[in-house]
């Protein structure tokens, strides 16, 4: 059986970056930026007024206070008409360009309105240049302001804005889609009847993927019947993930894998040593030459196990990791684990590394600690709600002691 390091590096393996494509930017939050983009403009373009105030001449103003002549009024988007000559002044406000002439802006508090063309100005406190931001102070024309393989966030968006980006080349989004397989399933709307149970699944990995900045394509629930089975799949497999929950263990009714190889997924692997998780399925639909289907980009497609604790491991240790590299995120094969002291005893039994529901937590001026909660095995989600990570005990029966060292994996975030 496989260990946890070489699947997930065959998973990597296996996932190429999506191809670029140009999108309005509302569209692109969670993306990732494909070009590097320049700004097409100086920022400020102009020499901007910081305040609401006078632009004077600072010459005007060497003993701190003056009484000037106002000759006009520049209102944030006017172009300024006059000229700000010895003795003048113009009432400007903040946005608003500097007028030929002034080299400093007074702040309307440390003025005093005469008449309506005069005005009084005492600042202590002035110094040359004081409350214009000069033209390119934040950037230059044709200087990058953003690089390939940024995820864009709120303040991306805002420079895509800024420098008129309105449709910028991003790795396209992920679709995914969830299907959950089971006779036994009903939706959460439904009172099970006798021998049904809940699909907590399907809602729970739509959320994560979204969580991930993927789009997913809920295909809702799936009965253990070759024929419908095989339908769902092969409409999973248009997304350029399928995941799927559940009939990939030895059961009677397992068909995933099999159906999965009669529609042209070829298997990567199957099984893996790990608890909770151990029957995940990883395969790959790659592109049909020929066909409507030509250059299309390969389908990853994971079997998840059906029950729930195992399902939301193997999508945190790697579908996650699938997600990053389609993304074109920096995907790192090696656990991305953090080590933590063990707060108290634990026994751990079993002969596969178990990924145990956990609460780590890093109080300021000591190292992190990890304390694993009590809980009841791969079917038991309540046991995870309380936990923010997943403590790695490796395979083997053995007690640990409190103060040990151990890998732990923090839960949630993309
Ligand atoms: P399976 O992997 O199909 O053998 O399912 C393993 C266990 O997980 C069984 O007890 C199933 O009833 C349960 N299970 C399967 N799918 C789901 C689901 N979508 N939500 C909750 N439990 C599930
Ligand atoms: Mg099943």
């Amino acid at each position: 059986m496989l260990d946890v390091a070489p699947a997930r590096q065959l998973v990597l393996d296996h996932a190429r970056p999506k191809a670029a494509v140009e999108l309005p930017s509302a569209e692109c939050l969670g993306l990732t930026l494909a070009e590097d983009v320049a700004s097409d403009a100086d920022s400020p373009p102009f020499d901007r007024s910081m305040v609401d105030g006078y632009a004077i001449r600072g010459t005007d103003l060497s003993s701190g206070g003056a009484e000037l002549t106002i000759v006009e009024e520049i209102m944030a988007g006017a172009v300024p008409r006059r000229t700000v000559a010895i003795g003048q002044c113009a009432r400007i406000m903040t946005g608003a360009p500097i007028p030929p002439g002034a080299d400093a802006v007074v702040m309307h508090e440390r003025t005093e309105l005469l008449s309506d063309s005069r005005v009084r100005i005492r600042d202590e406190k002035f110094r040359p240049g004081q409350n214009i931001m000069p033209r390119a102070a934040s950037l230059r024309r044709g200087q990058i302001v953003l690089q390939a393989g940024c995820e864009i966030g709120p303040v991306e968006m805002g420079l895509l804005a800024e420098v008129g980006r309105a449709r910028p080349r991003v790795i396209g989004p992920i679709t995914a889609a969830v299907l959950s397989t089971g006779n036994e399933l009903v939706p959460a709307d439904r009172v099970p009847a006798e021998g049904q149970i809940r699909n907590s699944n399907g809602p729970m990995l739509a959320a994560a993927l979204r969580r991930c900045g993927a789009r997913p394509v809920e295909l809702g629930i799936a009965r253990d019947e070759p024929d419908e089975l095989r339908r769902r799949l092969a409409e999973g497999l248009a997304s350029d993930l399928l995941i799927i929950s559940g009939g990939v263990s030895a059961g009677a009714l397992d068909l995933v894998p099999g159906l999965l190889r009669e529609l042209g997924v070829e298997e990567v692997f199957h099984k893996i040593r790990l608890k909770p998780g151990k029957p995940l399925w990883f395969g790959v639909r790659r592109g049909e030459a020929g066909s409507a289907q030509k250059n299309a980009a390969p389908t990853l497609v994971f079997g998840l196990p059906g029950n729930p604790v195992s399902s939301l491991v193997c999508f945190e240790l790697f579908v996650k990791l699938a997600l990053a590299r389609l993304a074109g995120r920096e995907a790192i094969a090696a656990l991305a684990g953090t080590s933590a002291e063990l707060t108290s005893e634990f026994v751990h039994r079993g002969d596969r590394p178990t990924f145990h529901p956990a609460v780590l937590s890093h109080a300021s001026g000591q190292s992190p600690s990890v304390t694993p909660l009590r809980w009841a095995g791969s079917a038991d989600l309540r046991g995870l709600a309380e936990a923010n990570a997943l403590a790695v005990f490796p395979a083997g029966d053995r007690t640990f002691a409190a103060g040990e060292s151990l890998t732990v994996l923090p839960l949630g975030g993309p």
